[in-house]
C-alpha cells in the first residue's frame, strides 16, 4: 500500500487554487489510487490531490459504497441550505456545523475519461462542496462563522497548538487573530 502525507493547515498548498487536469493517462490514475489508500488510511471520507500536494483537480471519496474518483470537477448547481458538523483531514481533530447549499449538481470526468454527472444533496453534497473548496485554496477555517473563529480560537489556545508544534499560531494567524 502506497499512502502520502497529507498536508495540514499552514502549507501554502492548501491556499493556491489546483490547475486542471490535462490528459487523463497513468500517472494520474496511479495518483488517484495512492489518494484512495492515503484517505482509507487517515481515515476520510474524501481527499483533494493538493492536501497531498499535488496542484490538480482531482479529488477521490467515499460515501460508504466504495471509491470514487471525480477528475476536473465542477459545481454547475446548488439549491438549498443545510447545516452538518464538517471535519477536514488537513485541520485534525477539530469539526464544526457549517451551513451550505444542500442539493449539489456535480459534472467531472472518471480515470476513463467518461463524463460524470450527479445530482445529489446532503452527505454527497457536502463531500463535494468540501472537495471543490481545497481545489479552490479554501480550507474548512475559512467557512467559519465569527462566532465559530472565536471559539476556535479558545480552543487552539487551550490546545497550544499540537496540530503543527514547529508553527504554534499558524491557525490562529489564519483564523484571523
Ligand atoms: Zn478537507
Amino acid at each position: 500500500m502506497t499512502t502520502l502525507p497529507i498536508r495540514v493547515y499552514g502549507d501554502p498548498v492548501l491556499n493556491q487554487v489546483a490547475q486542471p487536469v490535462e490528459d487523463i493517462d497513468g500517472r494520474v490514475a496511479a495518483l488517484a489510487e495512492t489518494m484512495i489508500e492515503t484517505m482509507y488510511e487517515a481515515p476520510g471520507v474524501g481527499l483533494a490531490a493538493n492536501q497531498v500536494g499535488v496542484q490538480r483537480r482531482l479529488f477521490v471519496y467515499d460515501k460508504g459504497d466504495g471509491p470514487v474518483v471525480v477528475v476536473n470537477p465542477v459545481i454547475v448547481e446548488t439549491a438549498g441550505e443545510w447545516t452538518y458538523e464538517e471535519g477536514c483531514l488537513s485541520v485534525p481533530g477539530l469539526s464544526w456545523e457549517i451551513t451550505r447549499p444542500n442539493a449539489v449538481h456535480l459534472r467531472g470526468y472518471d480515470l476513463d475519461g467518461r463524463e460524470i454527472d450527479i445530482d445529489t444533496d446532503e452527505f454527497e453534497g457536502r463531500i463535494f462542496q468540501h472537495e471543490m473548496d481545497h481545489l479552490d485554496g479554501v480550507l474548512l477555517v475559512e467557512r467559519l462563522d465569527d462566532e465559530q473563529r472565536r471559539a476556535a480560537r479558545k480552543l487552539l489556545r487551550q490546545q497550544r497548538m499540537r496540530l503543527a508544534p514547529g508553527d504554534p499560531d499558524g491557525l490562529a494567524r489564519l483564523l484571523g487573530e
